[in-house]
């Protein structure tokens, strides 16, 4: 065995320490191989969507691979050069288009020349970023921090039937420090509440921002109704936007067959009232999101609601690669994420 490979035990997280391996190997030249991918997932291993991120970054960095293959609980990922250029991911499922994204982002942003690519699946999905969290609360930060790029929503895909398609556009760019701390930020505000539609009764949307009005007290003009008619498969979500100390998050929950309209605004509420409770600027998956474009920084700080097995993880995996120092911290209601250099 190579002295040079990562040995990472992937058994505590989910699907993002796969992800952000990917992203660090492809950009540190470092290979490593991951046991335990997914285990203690329902479904264990690469789904659809994994499988895809493995196969897009070989793809753009000329990798070999082992063990890239559905289901595998174990993989190898050995880098080359990463290359800029025009690229197509097909996922094959609904699987999430922008967690395929996110992972080859950081080492395009990297490359000489500009990039384009194109991934089909799923544009809003359970337990992943959907499409208006993405564009409104996470690209504006990246951007903030440097990096070049522009993601459309070409189609909207949902789960089961897929069928989605974000293209996104990326130029060389080096990620700066992000210090972005709140502690006396003021209260949360509510910027918008949405109901996006496809295929579905244009009443279900109104029902969920019905009761997102009068479960957080809002008046009729932060409310909008999407209807996409039937160009897409049947689908649903519900966003709740809103901002403290300069910083817009985005609370998502989406809709499921047999799951009742006052259920999904319910948990959209939850995720909102759970980080508007403490005093953090960030939601959990904004702040868990935020920390490998922080880690290739080399430096940055934010405060989170809530210390997440997602954010612990990462950090887990981000310290193995690169030579910083993730120290997590809580008080004053609210938990602390500092990037630094490690001093040794
Ligand atoms: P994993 O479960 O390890 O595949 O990682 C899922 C990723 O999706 C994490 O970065 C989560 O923060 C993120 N995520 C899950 N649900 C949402 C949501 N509703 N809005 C934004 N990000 C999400």
């Amino acid at each position: 065995m190579s002295k040079d490979l990562l040995l990472i035990d992937g058994s505590n997280g989910g699907g993002q320490v796969l992800r952000t391996a990917l992203s660090l190997s492809m950009i540190t030249g470092r290979a490593f191989r991951m046991k335990g991918v997914r285990a203690q997932r329902s479904r264990p291993g690469l789904l659809r969507q994994h499988l895809t991120a493995v196969r897009a970054a070989a793809e753009i960095c000329s990798a070999e691979t082992l063990g890239a293959e559905l289901n595998s609980m174990e993989i190898e990922f050995r880098p080359g050069r990463v290359k800029a250029g025009a690229y197509s991911f097909a996922i094959g499922t609904a699987g999430s288009t922008l967690l395929v994204l996110q992972t080859l982002l950081p080492a395009l942003l990297r490359a000489d020349g500009q990039s384009t690519v194109r991934i089909a699946g799923g544009t809003h999905n359970p337990s992943a970023p959907p499409f208006e969290f993405i564009q409104n609360a996470w690209l504006p930060l990246i951007r903030k921090m440097g990096a070049k790029v522009e993601v459309a929503l070409l189609k909207h895909g949902f789960v089961p039937a897929g069928g989605g398609l974000v293209e996104a556009t990326i130029q060389s760019s080096a990620f700066k420090p992000l210090e972005l701390v709140s502690g006396s930020d003021g209260p949360a505000e509510i910027v918008t509440a949405g109901a996006l539609v496809s295929a579905i009764p244009v009443s279900v949307g109104s029902r969920e921002l019905d009761w997102v009005a009068s479960r957080l007290s809002l008046e009729r003009r932060y409310l909008t109704v999407t209807d996409l008619g039937d160009q897409a498969g049947p689908g649903n979500a519900v966003s709740i936007t809103a901002t403290r100390g300069g910083v817009t998050n985005v609370f998502t929950s989406i809709g499921k067959e047999r799951m009742r309209a006052e259920q999904v605004a319910d948990a959209a509420v939850g995720e909102f009232r759970d980080w508007a409770q403490s005093n953090a600027s960030f939601g959990n998956q904004l702040a868990d999101q935020l920390m490998l474009p922080m880690a290739l920084a080399g430096a940055g700080r934010l405060t989170t609601a809530r210390l997440s097995n997602h954010i612990r993880t990462n950090a887990a995996v981000i310290e193995q690669f690169l030579p910083v120092e993730v120290g997590i911290s809580s008080g004053n209601n609210q938990v602390w994420i500092d990037v630094g250099r490690r001093s040794r």
